[in-house]
């Protein structure tokens, strides 16, 4: 029972510690297996995604990912972007999984992950004009969709779909497949919404949604958006699910170069992320449930200045081992 920890850059290195402190306690008959990723990575072998990171990943039934990311490679062509898209590619990863709670919120976005505009063809023509291409295929969107509908059937039966149907071929195609799943689903009940119009509901009244499943693209940026809703970056985790057991399970958020190194970061995000690793790759339910409940305990005892505290990321993992040792 392998666990892959990819620490990343930035915060995440200062991040990590925290959920591989709770693994150790929590499910210590789990084998860590630390790899360079990211721009870690790059200067050690210059590649976001050394072969030998990729061989751990694959072996091990979880990868646990902190954030990539670093300015100093903003402009360069090996970035650690694309060490991302590639590690999530290769793990099959097409469902990624982000819910946002807090008093009166608790919603869940089904992000698309393997298509859509950020994998399609892209370039510059002979006249300067740069382009992205959005394609889906049906059966991407089916799978995805599929995978909507079944949580939503675990959860309030109630799932939105987010289109641009409006304007976009992808769209169209898009709402015609999974409003045709739906006949599979007559528990769930299905709505269609545009996401402009999406984006202006979840900041006005977040808590009408339950299951939200949108492309790579909208699902991207709509689930920022519930994040800083239901409390900021800092609070959000994800699952990125494919056909197999296991998965990658990574923070929303980025590698924080602003407050990276100051060890003020947030590690909650990362140890949600923790806790959906145990509940859906080990099927360690009372173990996830133990441990969101201690970040939940650190959250209102030992905040961070990301969520109005002032305690730093060691006291936040302190507090977080406090309460899982009670
Ligand atoms: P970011 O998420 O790193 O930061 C946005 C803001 O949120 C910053 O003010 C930051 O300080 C704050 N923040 C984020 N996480 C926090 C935490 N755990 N605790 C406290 N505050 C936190 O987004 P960005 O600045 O747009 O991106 C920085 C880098 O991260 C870029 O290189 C970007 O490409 C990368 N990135 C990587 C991932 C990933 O690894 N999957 C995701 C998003 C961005």
């Amino acid at each position: 029972m392998k666990v892959a920890v990819l620490p990343g850059d930035g915060i995440g290195p200062e991040i990590m510690p925290a959920a591989t402190r709770a693994l150790t306690e929590v499910a210590p008959d789990l084998e860590l297996v630390e790899a360079p990723f990211g721009a870690a990575a790059i200067r050690g072998s210059g590649t976001p995604l050394p072969d030998e990171t990729l061989d751990v990943c694959k072996e091990a039934r979880a990868v646990l990912k902190g954030p990539i990311g670093d300015p100093e490679f903003d402009a360069a062509d090996v970035r650690p972007e694309q060490g991302v898209f590639l590690l999530r590619s290769e793990l099959g990863v097409y469902a990624n999984l982000r819910p946002s709670r807090n008093g009166t919120t608790d919603l869940l976005i089904v992000r698309e992950l393997l298509g859509g505009i950020y994998y399609g063809e892209r370039g510059t023509r002979d006249d300067g004009t740069v382009f992205d291409t959005c394609e889906y295929r049906p059966d991407q969107v089916e799978r995805v969709a599929r995978r909507a509908f079944e949580l939503a059937r675990r959860r309030s039966s109630r799932l939105t779909s987010i289109d641009k149907a409006n304007v976009l071929e992808t769209s169209r195609m898009w709402r015609k497949v999974v409003r045709g799943l739906a006949v599979d689903y007559p528990d769930v009940e299905l709505q269609d919404m545009l996401v402009d119009n999406a984006a202006m509901q979840l900041a006005r009244a977040p808590d009408q949604f339950d299951v939200l499943v949108a492309d790579n693209m909208f699902g991207d940026i709509l689930s920022d958006l519930a994040a800083a809703v239901t409390g900021g970056l800092g609070l959000a985790p994800s699952a990125s699910l494919g056909d197999g057991a296991g998965g990658l399970f990574e923070p929303v958020h980025g590698s924080a170069p602003d407050i990276s190194g100051l060890g003020r970061a947030n590690p909650s995000a990362l140890l949600r992320s923790t806790a959906m690793m145990l509940d859906l790759a080990f099927d360690r339910h009372d173990e996830a449930r133990a441990l969101e409940d201690a970040v939940d305990e650190a959250i209102a005892s030992t905040p961070t200045a990301d969520i109005g505290g002032s305690a730093s990321t060691a006291e936040f993992a302190d507090a977080v081992m406090d309460a899982l040792a009670r």
